[in-house]
């Protein structure tokens, strides 16, 4: 799906000013604020993340620098701190200071307690690994995995709890010396909620939740690394009577390459060269992520030289361009070798050509050293 420009979903031209961004932003978390649109809260919801998904980019100076320079794929797997999106709990944590004055403190804990009477439950998250190929890491990929979540079971009923009359609270009044105290609290029976599930079908639990499996769509982005969780919002367990489903959190697993190491957005690859194309030079064909390529074997190459190929390597998940290929060139040398060979590199024991002088024709390391401080 094509991502909408973030000045268009505010309303607000390319130079805005961050008050100018907050003001629209705030406008249209009023607008569509879910708890406003009850009769088309699925279309609010959407809108109220796209709102807040936009001005958490163009609310923050360097995420805005860099969506105007690089667009989406500057900011890429910044928001929300994960590919997935924000949730509604985050976004109430992360901006719920700016409805503060616009709600009062009602607004902030929207769905969790407090204002509301009945209180919504938020489902658990699920967590899943995937593990992914080099290949798949390099350019991008989409998975599709198979989650057991907990769903409403299918003729499940939802009614009022008749314990708290659907209020999700009780009142005690109990008489203290200090005289009438009056104490609320949340409903045992429902958990707060004020609802309860009828004709619960075999194999569901007491709200009516059932496990089955889902096939979930993940999108992971070039460059990815296992220090970085992905969330897929509300793709974790449905919670009871409506509320907010969990997210599923996704593990990365790394696949070992075959030839290739990967570190950080570099890769490297050891290539072995025969004794004679290290003296003579050689055209070598190399894997790399995405096919083979050919490199030039320069004569008279050392062992230990390391070729670097740029952009060969993986993207940067920021959005900072490709890493580099290393090439370490290691020379072959034979362990068995027949009796004319043998008496030709007896010969070449004494020639000078055969002789290691490394201050000569390749700078030595103290050279380098030297060099760089100088
Ligand atoms: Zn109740």
């Amino acid at each position: 799906m094509m991502k909408k420009d973030y000045y268009k979903v505010l309303g607000v031209s390319r130079n805005a000013s961050s008050e100018e961004i907050k003001k629209a932003y705030r406008k249209l978390a009023i607008k569509y604020h879910p708890d406003k649109n009850l009769d088309n809260k699925k279309v609010a919801e959407e809108k109220f993340k796209e709102a807040a998904e936009a001005y958490e980019i163009l609310g923050n100076e360097e995420k805005r620098n860099r969506y105007d320079k690089f667009g989406h794929s500057g900011i890429k797997g910044s928001y929300g701190a994960s590919s997935g999106g924000m949730n509604m709990e985050d976004i109430f944590t992360n901006f719920g200071d700016i409805f503060a004055d616009a709600f009062g403190d009602g607004f902030s804990n929207f769905g969790f307690g407090k204002s509301s009477k009945r209180k919504t439950i938020k489902g658990s998250d699920l967590r899943i690994r995937v593990k992914l190929t080099l290949e798949e890491i390099a350019n991008g990929t989409e998975k599709k995995v198979k989650v057991k979540r907990l769903k409403a079971a299918k003729g499940v009923k939802i009614r009022n709890c008749t314990s708290c009359n659907g209020n999700g609270q009780k009142i005690r009044v109990t008489n203290t010396i200090l005289g009438r105290m009056q104490t609320t609290t949340q409903c045992s029976s429902c958990y707060g909620t004020g609802k309860r599930a009828e004709n619960i079908p075999y194999g569901a639990n007491k709200y009516g939740l059932i496990k089955e499996e889902e096939l979930v769509e993940i999108k992971i982005p070039a460059g990815i690394t296992e220090s970085i969780q992905l969330k897929v919002t509300e793709k974790g367990n449905e919670a009871p009577f409506n509320g907010i489903s969990g997210d599923l959190i996704v593990l990365i697993e790394e696949i070992p390459h075959n030839n290739l190491k990967r570190e950080g957005s570099n890769l490297h690859y050891d290539l072995y060269i025969s004794f004679s194309d290290a003296i003579l030079g050689a055209t070598k064909e190399i894997p790399t992520i995405n096919g083979r390529a050919r490199i030039k074997i320069d004569p008279g190459t050392q062992s230990g030289k390391t070729l670097r190929l740029k952009n060969k390597g993986i993207p940067n998940i920021e959005g900072y361009g490709n890493g580099s290929m290393f090439i370490h060139v290691n020379v072959w040398t034979p362990k068995k070798i027949n009796d004319e060979q043998r008496k030709f590199f007896e010969k070449m024991k004494k020639n000078e050509n055969f002789l290691p002088h490394p201050g000569n024709t390749e700078k030595s390391f103290f050279d380098k050293v030297r060099e760089m401080f100088s």
